[in-house]
């Protein structure tokens, strides 16, 4: 391997530096050339001397050729759900169908600006509808708003709903009870809306305790929380119970929904006692997702919430002759308002609204189908090399642990790490916190049983060096341009600017 800059590398794999040090002074990638300028040949000379900067700007000097290579041959340091399995627990990786991007890129959709008059843009308007209405369809919930940009936000969005409604029925409530398996999210959100968080334990069959929901309602309980089937993979089977006992003391059932793969089709969250719902378009609904966006997190509720629904709403009209428009309605005094510019992450929208589509309802339940068999699947060729704290049916992802390797000296870390050298992104670790040492898998409905059975080989393969060779594994990756990295203090001390 070389200094980085030259661009040499092993065989065709390309070593690349920073593209700060590919610079050089002059050298550059546009072809402004000087006879489009004034007579001085010069952008200066025809703007302003305000308008100017009096030190240049801290950029990389490049040719086009430069900069075109330096973001391809790091592309191809990357991994995705185009290149196999990515097995990432609770983010749902699966594959996202080409077909979803070639309607976000037509035209009509791509190119359609939020200011356009409704008159123009009725096609938008009628597909967000139809969006709202597979949702509540999907969710058992049949008031939709598509708004919020990712899963985190809707959960913030509808608690902010339930907090108006608590606070339009003149009460006062100031805690909201989450599952000690939650995801870090919920708190959160939780915690913006100026309630306090109070943590409901799991039992050892790592569901919630039903006492202790029972212990910890009262009258200042705004809700509770609760991802089915939770972090654990597991399905609450006690849901409507628990749900019965925050109606009774007059609280709401919040279904944190990121995750619908192991439901849609089969059960609706409307039905098991959820007043309030969030789902994950870019996980569920296979629009791509990581690297920080875009997302979408629309929110279902029920009626008595619907009135709170952030403004504007699309409404289906039907005049009195029979002919049908869509509108958005900006006026409900019960609003928490606008959460988002516009009308959301519209593109999302259409890659949903196009995966559901093509499904259908019977390919939903299929989904959801494939999803479960398939995490059953490998938790079945897993054990006996892995510890699986819940080893019976899961839903449509299988947590497993290190307690096994630990014995050994390898960590959690260490199996996720080498899984890189056999082709793999790695799994959720350490997640959900209330397991230790937690390896999170979700295949999802995308992979075949080759590909998972080449996914438990590479595991198995990994747990027989843990037995075997144990130090070997402290160091991978080995196959990757950089190897094990100092990830703490990456975290801790980030150099964000070229030096
Ligand atoms: C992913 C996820 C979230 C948060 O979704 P974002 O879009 O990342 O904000 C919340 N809850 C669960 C269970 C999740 O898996």
């Amino acid at each position: 391997m070389t200094d980085g800059i030259s661009g040499a590398g092993r065989g065709l794999v390309h070593h690349e530096g920073l593209i700060f040090e590919r610079s050089v002074p002059g050298r550059v990638g546009h072809g402004l050339s000087a006879r489009r300028f004034s007579a001085e040949g010069s952008a200066a000379a025809d703007l302003p001397t305000s308008a100017l900067r009096q030190v240049p700007p801290r950029l990389p000097e490049l040719s086009e050729v430069d900069v075109v290579r330096h973001f391809v041959r790091l592309s191809r340091w990357n991994y995705a759900v185009d290149i196999g399995t990515y097995p990432l627990g609770s983010c749902t990786m699966k594959y996202n169908p080409k077909i979803n991007e070639d309607m976000a890129r037509l035209p009509g959709f791509a190119a359609l600006h939020p200011y356009a008059p409704h008159a123009w843009t009725q096609g938008a308007l009628d597909l967000m509808w139809r969006l709202e209405r597979q949702l509540a369809a999907v969710s058992g919930l049949p008031n939709v708003t598509l708004q919020p940009a990712a899963g985190a936000h809707g959960e913030f969005t509808a608690v902010m709903m339930i907090r108006a409604l608590i606070a339009d029925r003149g009460e006062v409530r100031t805690k909201v009870l989450i599952p000690d398996s939650a995801h870090g999210t919920n708190p959160a959100s939780v915690a913006l809306n100026g309630y306090k968080v109070v943590q409901v334990p799991s039992g050892d069959d790592g569901l919630i305790d039903i006492d202790a929901v029972r212990a910890a309602m009262g009258p200042d309980v705004a809700a509770i929380m609760i991802t089915n089937p939770n972090t654990l993979g597991l399905f609450e089977s006690k849901i409507s119970e628990i749900a019965e006992i925050i109606h009774e003391g007059g609280g709401f059932v919040y279904l944190d929904g990121a995750n619908l793969n192991a439901l849609m089709g089969k059960a609706r969250p409307g039905d098991f006692g959820a007043d309030v719902m969030h789902i994950n378009l870019h996980k569920t609904f296979s629009t791509p997702h990581g690297g920080g966006g875009p997302g979408a997190g629309p929110v279902c509720v029920s009626d008595e919430l619907a009135p709170y629904l952030p403004v504007p709403r699309v409404a289906r009209v039907e005049a009195a002759d029979g002919s049908v428009h869509f509108e958005l309605q900006a006026s409900a005094p019960l609003s928490v308002g606008r959460v988002k510019a516009f009308y959301g992450n519209f593109g999302m929208f259409v890659r949903a609204f196009t995966y559901i589509t093509e499904l259908g309802s019977d390919g939903l339940e299929r989904a959801t189908e494939m999803a479960v068999l398939n995490a059953n699947y490998l938790r079945a060729r897993l054990r006996g090399h892995y510890h699986i704290p819940f080893d019976r049916t899961c839903m449509h992802e299988v947590v497993l642990t290190d307690k096994t390797q630990k014995a050994n000296g390898v960590s959690t870390m260490d199996v996720a790490k080498r899984l890189i050298d056999y082709g793999y992104h790695p799994p959720t670790v350490y997640f959900p916190l209330c397991v230790q040492g937690a390896l999170m898998v979700e295949p999802t409905e995308s992979e075949s049983k080759a590909e998972l059975d080449a996914f438990a080989d590479a595991l198995i393969a990994i747990a027989g060096e843990a037995r075997d060779e144990p130090d070997r594994l402290h160091e991978s990756p080995q196959s990757t341009h950089l190897g094990r990295l100092d990830e703490v203090t990456a975290a801790r001390k980030p150099v964000l600017v070229a030096p």
